[in-house]
């Protein structure tokens, strides 16, 4: 596969080598890997990486990038070839998404979404026909899919949500607001969640559906303006007498909590791959600005100071992947892996934005130039932290996943 066209020589592509040139850390990797990520990587750098800056500036949705996506089967990668989709597993998956985030976090988080919070869960919850239906679409027939749990009033504490739905003989009715709902602008289903048993407690009682967006009473209210991530698109919704038919369902009724929060677990080891893939980049950015940037007569890379911040970086990227490597090894191996996802994607976020913070560092005033990388790494490493959990309830699931685990 040749990428090579096109490609304008910018600020925004890839000069030194693989970090990984001898992949030390992916020992135990089989070959499929490794050709997987030779392909996303030169996709990532031939057609993702010059464009990333452009669509950044513009705030657009990547369409172009994201229709070829579906061509390289990066939009349904865990989805079983059956159903249409390239049959990986998880690491595969993460690899994938190291190199696509390294080039662009907005087109990560568009693949992320699609992968992890959609086609996922129909696979896991589905019934045949939602999968033998939707899953083709969504890994290569171009349909997007987006995930919609927050409410205004309800974030991390999700099962505090608003939204309700009720049967109106053949159909469910929803009501309510959803918000922050990546990709929903763009996509033709949305798996969001509401109340089905407003007498039950809390997250008990709440149930997922699959709502077709062209669906009456579904409305897309606003997109939001963001710091980064900014091709994304980050949509208001809301749901008036939305009616949508009874087997809409995903998974049983009154059992979506469930639903929400194993898609999450999945979700979280898509992030943190996320967040290596926009250190990796930091790392590699301030790796070769060290080397040629001169002050005081010497390369800023023969001061100990930028030193030890490469030190730094490199280990925590290779830190990082092993995490990601572990939480995906845990969950291949059809474990539970909710602490190890939610340990990757605490390190990995942190990773991130300090990662990039220094990098903004190491390239001084230029670092804070919208011209250059870097400054783009740092808006966009900030979501991590935030997203499919924050990293304050990344700890409140370690913890107590580390307590259950004690007794
Ligand atoms: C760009 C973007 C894209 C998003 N995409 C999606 C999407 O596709 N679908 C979707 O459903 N949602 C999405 N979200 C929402 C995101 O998941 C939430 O913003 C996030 O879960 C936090 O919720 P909140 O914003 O309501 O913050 P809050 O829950 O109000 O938290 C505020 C602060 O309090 C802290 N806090 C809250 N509870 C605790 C606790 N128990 N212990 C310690 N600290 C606590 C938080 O860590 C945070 O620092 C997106 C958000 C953004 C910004």
């Amino acid at each position: 596969m040749d990428f090579s066209s096109g490609s304008s020589a910018s600020l925004y592509t890839r000069k030194v080598p693989f970090v990984l040139g001898g992949l030390p850390l992916e020992f135990g990797l089989a070959k499929e890997h490794r050709l997987l990520r030779q392909m996303v990587a030169e996709f990532a750098d031939g057609k993702v990486a010059p464009k990333a800056h452009e669509y950044d500036e513009a705030e657009e949705f990547p369409k172009d990038l994201v229709e070829m996506m579906y061509g390289l089967g990066l939009m349904g990668m865990m989805v079983p070839e059956a159903y249409g989709g390239g049959g990986m597993d998880t690491i595969g998956y993460c690899i994938a998404m190291e190199e696509i985030n390294r080039a662009d976090a907005s087109l990560g988080t568009i693949m992320s979404v699609n992968n992890s919070l959609v086609c996922d869960p129909i696979l896991r919850y589905g019934t045949e026909e939602q999968k033998e239906e939707l899953l083709p679409k969504l890994a290569q027939d171009g349909w997007l899919g987006a995930y919609a749990l927050t409410e205004p009033w309800s974030g991390s504490d999700a099962g505090a949500m608003r939204s309700t739905a009720r049967l109106g003989g053949d159909e469910w009715v929803l009501n309510g607001q959803k918000i922050f709902v990546t990709n929903a602008w763009h996509s033709q289903i949305i798996i969001s969640y509401a109340k089905t048993d407003p007498k039950a407690p809390r997250s008990k009682g709440i149930t997922a559906f699959i709502i077709p967006t062209d669906t009456p009473g579904l409305h897309k209210i606003r997109k939001e303006k963001k710091m980064g991530i900014r091709a994304t698109d980050t949509t208001a919704l809301a749901f008036e007498e939305c009616r949508i038919p009874k087997e809409n369902l995903l998974g049983k009724v009154d059992e979506g909590f469930k639903v929400a929060l194993s898609t999450l677990d999945g979700g979280r080891i898509g992030i943190a791959s996320q967040a290596l893939g926009i250190a990796r980049a930091a790392y590699e950015a301030s790796l070769q600005y060290a080397q040629e940037r001169e002050q005081f007569g010497q390369t800023i890379g023969q001061f100990q100071a930028i030193q030890w911040k490469l030190a730094d970086m490199a280990t925590e990227v290779d830190a990082a992947r092993l995490l990601i490597y572990s939480a995906a090894y845990v969950r291949d191996s059809g474990r539970r892996y909710t602490k190890e996802a939610a340990i990757a994607k605490l390190f990995a976020s942190d990773l991130a934005v300090r990662a990039s913070r220094e990098a903004v560092q190491i390239y001084g005033g230029y670092g804070y130039l919208r011209d250059f990388p870097v400054e783009r790494l740092y808006r966009d490493a900030k979501i991590t932290e935030i997203y499919e959990g924050t990293s304050e309830i990344q700890r409140v699931v370690i913890a107590r996943q580390l307590l259950r685990e004690d007794r």
